[in-house]
């Protein structure tokens, strides 16, 4: 008979190219696979109904995959941190397998996972997965981590990249007295997304899931990848993969990306379109930045890498929050991104800088309190690339040329001239000019005949009170 051995999912909702997994196989023919519902995380105040509901998709497709190579996913719905070594105990596993995490949550729990295994002498094997190298691989010359992001893409992507792992082919399953074990020690059905207490009634952006990530990542780099420079910054076009739920919780292998990416590079046939391939990869490179940032730099979870910009004087207006959150703040570019992201849990890249520096620069409010509105909306949303994103837009984060304000106006001008994306999502000005709605310089008598508002700041006011408070504040910095 085969050991038995548990390979634990947590961002990596998936069978094929998952690192952890393919390494428990190898050991033993007798691979059940868990995941736990964490109380500690859907209790929280930053959980997107959308995110939970792009999640309970993964798993649900998880357990077929599962059945189908023969062996099953376990669902609990516990702290992990007695649940999984208890269900080892059960079981009598050999081992228990799991991929790393970089937020500082994940790290606390998996410590403390750790410790107790070693104290029922049951074994733990992990693995870095997520990332294509591992944070201790990309160093500087000294050896410190980076703080800045180009000398890290030189060297990352300078860097030999693995191969996509095997997938998960025939595995033995739990016999029938261990079923009975299992349900004993509190194995539950997959609820609903209701069931936890989350309801999104919308349909998702892209549907959860392996197969149809992997579908996603075909079609993109089979055509739209090839004018990605170009075209990933006009929120009107639909020239970006959308692939970030489906990264963030694995359910597509970081190394089946890179090289769907680097294939596509290949058979490239011009050099706008090997560049824009390249851009896109520089992304991914982004997306390793901010999580090999968050494992060196825990404090970045809470706090503002720049260490004096956490007493920034922000004027933290609850007003013009809400007007901000509601779509409602007199900016069509503005407005137009924050219903998007309100009607489909994701918004344009290009928009969410718009709106986080309007936030921060016209509305002088804490980056902090976009951060958490963006993790209680964003189906994608990310510590690491979600904190990473705001603090470089409030000019507070590892950015070596920090000051940037962004000019609704002129964004608008230059990312959707003909004025499409906001007409998409602002319905209520579509039979407005152009030129209004770029400009934002609407006629009274035709905002009133929207309904639309004034504009609830002067963006030139606002912008050189902010780069005041900025200066005064930065004096302060040794
Ligand atoms: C204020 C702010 C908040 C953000 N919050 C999140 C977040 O919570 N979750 C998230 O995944 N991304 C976040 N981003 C980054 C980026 O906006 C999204 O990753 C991107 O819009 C997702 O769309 P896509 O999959 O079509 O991206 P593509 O343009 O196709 O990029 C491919 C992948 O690269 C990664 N990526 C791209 N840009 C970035 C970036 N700037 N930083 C880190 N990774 C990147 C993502 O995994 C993305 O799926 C944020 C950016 C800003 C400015």
């Amino acid at each position: 008979m085969s050991d038995t051995l548990i390979f634990w999912h947590r961002r990596d909702l998936r069978i094929a190219d998952n690192i952890g997994l393919a390494a428990a196989r190898e050991q033993s023919a007798k691979v059940i696979g868990v995941f736990c519902l964490d109380p500690n995380i859907l209790e929280r105040d930053d959980i997107a109904p959308a995110r939970v509901t792009y999640m309970m998709g993964c798993l649900q497709e998880l357990l077929q995959s599962y059945a189908e190579v023969g062996s099953e996913l376990l669902i609990l719905y516990q702290d992990p941190c007695q649940a999984i070594p208890a269900l080892a105990e059960a079981l009598k596993a050999k081992a228990v397998f799991w991929n790393l995490d970089v937020e500082p949550y994940s790290q606390e729990r998996d410590r403390q996972v750790t410790e107790t295994l070693k104290e029922k002498g049951i074994a733990f094997h992990n693995y870095w997965d997520q990332l294509l190298h591992s944070p201790g691989d990309i160093r500087t010359k000294s050896g410190a981590p980076y703080t800045v992001y180009t000398p890290f893409w030189k060297n990352w992507q300078d860097r030999p990249k693995a191969e996509p792992a095997a997938p998960l082919k025939h595995t033995e399953g739990l016999t029938h007295e261990e079923h009975a074990i299992v349900k004993d020690i509190g194995v539950v059905d997959l609820p609903t997304t209701r069931d936890l207490g989350y309801v999104w009634n919308k349909e998702l952006l892209v549907a959860p899931g392996e197969k149809a990530a992997r579908e996603l990542l075909e079609q993109f780099c089979d055509r739209t990848i090839n004018d990605y420079q170009e075209q990933r910054n006009f929120p009107g076009v639909d020239g970006t993969s959308k692939l970030s739920a489906a990264l963030k919780f694995g359910a597509i292998g970081i190394r089946t990306v890179w090289q769907a990416a680097t294939d596509a590079y290949s058979h490239s046939r011009s050099d706008e379109s090997r560049k824009s391939i390249q851009t896109w990869q520089q992304e991914l490179a982004w997306r390793s930045f901010y999580q090999h940032a968050m494992y060196f730099f825990p404090e970045l979870a809470q706090e503002p890498y720049r260490d004096t910009f956490k007493d920034f004087p922000w004027d933290n207006d609850e007003m013009l929050f809400q007007a901000w959150c509601a779509g409602k703040t007199g900016y069509p570019i503005v407005d137009a991104a924050m219903r998007q992201l309100k009607e489909t849990a994701w918004m344009h890249n290009r928009c969410r800088m718009i709106v986080a520096s309007f936030l921060t620069k016209d509305l002088l409010i804490n980056w902090q309190w976009g951060e958490k509105y963006f993790m209680q909306t964003l189906y994608d949303g990310d510590l690491s690339a979600n904190s990473g994103g705001w603090q470089w837009s409030a000019s507070c984060g590892m950015d070596p040329k920090p000051l940037r304000i962004f000019n609704p106006a002129s964004q608008a001008q230059k990312f959707d001239p003909e004025g499409e994306y906001i007409r998409q999502w602002l319905p209520e000005l579509s039979s407005l000019d152009t030129e209004y709605l770029v400009t934002g310089k609407i006629p009274r008598s035709d905002r009133d005949a929207c309904g639309y508002p004034a504009p609830i700041v002067d963006h030139n006011k606002r912008q050189q009170e902010f780069k005041q408070r900025y200066q005064q504040q930065k004096g302060h910095e040794g």
